[in-house]
């Protein structure tokens, strides 16, 4: 580091612009970026909201299959068919409201019904939808 002739080190770093605006600038460009990071909305492209939005809701839908499959038991609760590992996806949860999205975990909106008294609750449309959404395998 070379100091101005007739001028003290430490009033130097200060008073000498040729040493001090370069490193000054760059810092404080360093500084800025994490901060703008900070206080705008998160990153995150809206294709990805959308992917994560449709794996949540169907490692929800996995989930209150479960759950209810848990309480009621593998059979259904119209016809009363017994169901067994291998053709489980033949029982599919039925919302009493017609609300997917309420989910309560005593089960109290759920209701086991098999393919085929489950598509009498409901029209032949909108259980297609149910069914090709929830369960790919069939
Ligand atoms: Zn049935
Ligand atoms: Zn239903």
């Amino acid at each position: 580091m070379v100091y101005p002739p007739h001028s003290c080190p430490l009033t130097a770093a200060t008073a000498w612009p040729p040493e001090a605006e370069g490193p000054i600038t760059g810092d404080v460009t360093r500084s800025f970026r994490p901060r703008r990071r900070q206080t705008s909305s998160p990153p995150t492209p809206t294709r990805d909201l959308v992917q994560q939005g449709r794996d949540l809701a169907r490692a929800r839908a996995q989930t209150y299959r479960e759950r209810s499959l848990a309480i009621h038991g593998w059979i259904c609760a119209k016809c009363a068919r017994e169901f067994e590992a291998d053709n489980l996806q033949l029982l599919t949860v039925h919302h009493r409201d017609g609300n997917h999205n309420n989910n309560p975990p005593d089960g109290s909106n759920w209701e086991n019904l098999c393919v085929y008294c489950h598509e009498d609750e409901h029209s032949r449309g909108i259980l297609a939808d149910y069914l090709s959404g929830k369960d790919g395998r069939r």
